[in-house]
């Protein structure tokens, strides 16, 4: 990979063996392997018995989980804030494997829409509660620092299954706990505007 780092700075009209830029190569190429590093995690291994049998069914709720991906039309990142709930049917998820999962699939090449699905395929496949909702915030360089529709840099994604896709009271609640910024005037026309691989 540096080799290929190399070039793409030569092709930049940089000059790779400047000072500054000798260790560059390597640098990326371990930082790209720490933000795609999702593809070699498994699920399981995180999960890693967290599990637990519990009499519980009122819903559980881990906001704020803050995410980094990477667009793959522009390989940019795009960056904020992930809300997970879920209603158990017969088991729980340790809370701390959560932020876990969600870094599993943000450090892929992503778009905003299928980063938010697969967390909730996740958890519906493995703790198979009564209901799942994931909520996605996030700022889009490749909008903003490009200057494309700067306005439209910010993205709300969502995905729900069960209770939060049936009853629009859960669905309520659960918008309501996490006090989306998208709930907020103004702010909701920027929902559903990710990256759109444009350009
Ligand atoms: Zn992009």
């Amino acid at each position: 990979m540096q080799e290929i780092i190399r070039q793409l700075l030569a092709e930049l009209g940089e000059d790779p063996s400047r000072e500054g830029l000798l260790d560059t190569p390597k640098r990326v190429e371990k930082s790209l392997h720490f933000l795609t590093s999702g593809y070699a995690a498994d699920v399981d291994a995180v999960l890693n018995n967290a599990l637990f049998t519990v009499d519980y069914n009122e819903m559980v709720i881990v906001k704020d989980i803050d995410f980094y991906s990477l667009c793959e039309h522009h390989l940019l990142p795009f960056f904020g804030k992930c809300h997970v709930a879920y209603i158990p049917s017969t088991r729980v998820i340790g809370l701390s494997k959560i932020p876990r999962l969600v870094d599993v699939f943000a450090r892929r090449l992503q778009v905003q829409e299928r980063l938010t699905n697969q967390i909730a395929d996740m958890v519906r496949d493995k703790v198979a509660p009564l209901g799942v909702a994931v909520v996605m915030e996030a700022t889009h360089l490749c909008m903003s620092m490009r200057g494309v529709e700067k306005q439209n840099s910010f993205a709300v994604t969502s995905a729900m299954h069960g209770a939060f896709r049936d009853s629009a009271r859960t669905r309520m609640e659960f918008l309501e706990l996490i006090k989306l910024r998208s709930a907020v005037p103004g702010v909701r026309e920027a929902a559903a505007y990710a990256c759109v691989g444009d350009e």
